[in-house]
């Protein structure tokens, strides 16, 4: 059993349910027409996430039955370009294999987004071919990680879902969330020297409209110009884009 309010090296299994669905969507693969689906529970718990429903509130959200996600993406094939599973964190279950098996049968291409804490899963659905597109969040520099993460985190695992990453040849994004408090210019530089053989990088605004915790909903985010600038020096390093400036 995982202790509790940490992330250990013992795995704690999940019930998997879909709680959020998006049946047509081009916000979450960039250049793709999509469905979204959204797995329940995380074993994270930032701050400043912006999914508070899929990760405390879950049991309030209505399930959502697999065979209704199947029966809309075997009618729109042909129209849909993909499959984005996002949460929550989808890699927390197993069971997640099973479903993606079934997507890849309807004949799609999938995105996943992970924290990279399960980087034993990460690697097997890579190995079997489960998946197309990795987006993997990088919360902050490795010493601040459970300050970001809200919990104490096994970073060596973090460190090794990178290395998979990279090693994989597979088509994925690192991205950071730029939060005031947690991120700063020499958090990010490091990263950026860290992933430097990475596809590429994506520094997020942060958005503190809705929060996990409620008192970074007074946090003011960093000006789009600072943003601007660290995307310029981490580019020293990876190729860098910024992503949700307003
Ligand atoms: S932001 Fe953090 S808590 Fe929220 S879903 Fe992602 S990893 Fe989990």
């Amino acid at each position: 059993m995982e202790r509790r309010g940490s992330v250990t090296t013992r795995i704690r299994e999940f019930n998997l349910s879909f709680r959020g669905f998006i049946p047509v969507t081009m916000l979450d693969w960039e250049g793709k027409l999509a469905a979204t689906l959204f797995v329940a529970q995380c074993n994270f718990k930032c701050p400043f996430c912006q999914n508070p429903d899929l990760v405390r509130d879950y049991q309030r959200l209505p399930e959502i039955p697999w065979e209704s996600i199947a029966s809309h993406l075997i009618s729109r094939k042909g129209w849909l370009d993909g499959v984005v599973i996002g949460g929550g964190e989808p890699l927390i279950h197993s069971k997640l294999i099973k479903y993606l098996r079934e997507i890849k049968d309807f004949g799609y291409p999938v995105k996943i987004d992970t924290n990279g804490s399960r980087p034993e899963l990460l690697q097997e659905i890579i190995e079997k071919n489960l998946v197309d597109y990795i987006a993997m969040d990088i919360k902050t520099s490795f010493p601040k990680y459970s300050l970001a993460a809200g919990r104490r985190v096994a970073v060596e695992k973090i460190k090794r879902s990178i290395k998979i990453l990279i090693g994989s040849g597979i088509e994925h994004e690192f991205r950071t969330t730029v939060v005031p408090g947690i991120v700063d210019k020499e958090d990010i530089l490091s990263l950026a020297r860290y992933i430097s053989k990475g596809r590429i990088y994506f520094l997020q605004q942060f958005n503190p409209k809705i929060t996990l915790d409620p008192n970074f909903q007074k946090v003011k985010p960093y000006d789009n110009q600072f943003i601007s600038e660290l995307v310029k020096e981490a580019n020293c390093y990876i190729k860098t884009k910024s992503r949700g400036l307003r």
